[in-house]
């Protein structure tokens, strides 16, 4: 007798595929779906192995194909982002955060961070990894009219207090901070600047947002798989020798020991799709932003950065407080199959974060199965009817499917046949 616990995953492991990857019209601006080639080659031995160290320097037995396919990902990756060194060990964006905020700064010494306001993340504050490190949080101005760093008054603050790094990038990121201005004001007290691009790093490499590293960041770190659409990871980027060293060293004891290997081949197989369709996927992507925030606004939405032209990154923000508020609104979507989350917006005090003013929205992954401009109108009428018309939702949950049934592959990926060996686990819905 097999145990019916058993039948149970399977059961929800394969509900919840169908529903997220052929039922749905996932909004969530941190996720993104891996190419079919990319995921073939993430279901293999590989995850069940460890190579602790770094290539040809390991503490283990068995990894001499490991070493060569980590030395080629890190090639392709710094290929892409125009970069001398990269380190793809860290298992997610914030160990990516950690492993540059420890060797930057020791505990006690003080980093300044972008004002929480213009999105910065939660690990680079004292309630998360910053904190946990024991390094001290200053933050940065807020300049309300841009929705970003204050720049006069940064360098201000960055002169008198010295910090030891400065921390750039965000979470609900609509706008590009400041990077070659706070890099000069950091420079100027002999603090380093630490750039985090989890969200918008494939935007950078596919050339629609500028590149940190060129504007003087000393450290880019990122996730592998909000914009860049490869499997969930970390990795981190510098032009620097001399900091990249300690680093390197570091990461594994201090933040990891197993580095998730089968993570390798997809994101080589991720930075060659991106090389190759990256410009087309990030262009597509920002205009796709772009025309969401125009047509909700058309429809009587309220969309956040108006005087700025609402966005120029795969986000959308938008203050549905005259809808019911961010948790309701967001639940309403999901009763349709539509996914989105609710978030904080810039003039939204902390203790509003279980029931914010507003919906985060992003478009990277639907522009992935091909959705364009027009798609955009429609979904945006899709909202309409659900938040202002305060139709029901059983009722849109069926024009969502129908959509959904026109964009169900993956595109901006290389046209190969897959060996059966390498199908991935979860075909067998
Ligand atoms: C998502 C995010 C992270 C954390 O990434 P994980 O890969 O989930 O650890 C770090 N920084 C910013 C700005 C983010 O948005």
């Amino acid at each position: 007798m097999l145990p019916r616990e058993l039948e149970r995953v399977i059961q929800l492991t394969a509900t919840h595929h169908r529903w997220r990857r052929e039922e749905s019209i996932n909004l969530i601006a941190s996720e993104n779906v891996m190419s079919p080639l990319a995921e073939a080659v993430y279901g293999t031995d590989l995850m069940s192995r460890y190579a602790e160290g770094r290539p040809y320097k390991r503490y283990y037995q068995g990894t001499k194909y490991v070493d060569e396919l980590e030395i080629l990902t890190m090639d392709l990756m710094n290929r892409l982002t125009s970069s001398k060194y990269c380190d793809v060990r860290p298992i997610s964006g914030t160990i990516a955060n950690a492993a540059v905020f420890r060797v930057l700064a020791e505990p006690g010494e003080q980093a300044a961070i972008a004002p929480v306001q213009a999105g910065a993340h939660v690990s680079h504050t004292k309630f998360g990894t910053l904190g946990a490190l024991g390094i001290r949080q200053v933050e940065l101005p807020y300049d309300r009219e841009r929705m970003n760093v204050d720049i006069e008054g940064a360098r201000k603050v960055i002169e008198k207090v010295k910090p030891k790094f400065v921390v750039l990038g965000g979470s609900l990121y609509l706008f590009p901070h400041p990077a070659k201005e706070i890099a000069e004001a950091a420079h100027s007290v002999g603090a380093r600047l630490v750039y985090d691009a989890a969200h918008v790093y494939g935007l950078i490499v596919g050339g629609v947002w500028s590149n940190p590293l060129e504007e003087g960041a000393d450290f880019l770190t990122a996730s592998t798989h909000k914009t860049f659409p490869g499997p969930q990871g970390g990795v981190l980027f510098t032009n620097d020798e001399s900091l990249y060293k300690p680093v390197s060293h570091t990461i594994f004891p201090w933040f990891l020991s197993n580095h998730h290997l089968h993570r390798l081949p997809s994101t080589a197989v991720t930075a060659l799709e991106m090389l190759e369709f990256g410009r087309q996927y990030a262009f597509q992507v920002t205009k796709n932003a772009k025309a969401l925030a125009s047509a909700l606004v058309s429809m009587g939405f309220k969309v956040v950065g108006e005087n700025q032209g609402y966005t120029m990154s795969h986000q959308v923000a938008v203050d549905v407080t005259s809808q019911g508020g961010g948790a309701r609104c967001a639940k309403t979507l999901e009763e349709a199959n539509i996914i989105v989350n609710k978030n904080l917006l810039p003039e939204d005090p902390p203790e509003k974060v279980s029931d914010p003013s507003g919906l985060r929205l992003g478009v990277q992954e639907m522009t992935r199965y091909g959705m364009r401009e027009g798609d955009m109108e429609e979904l945006a009428s899709l909202f309409k009817e659900l938040l202002i018309d305060r139709k029901d939702p059983a009722m849109v949950k069926s024009k969502v499917l129908e959509l959904r049934k026109s964009f169900l592959s993956v595109k901006y990926t290389f046209d190969v046949k897959l060996p059966d060996t390498l199908t991935p686990l979860l075909n067998m819905t």
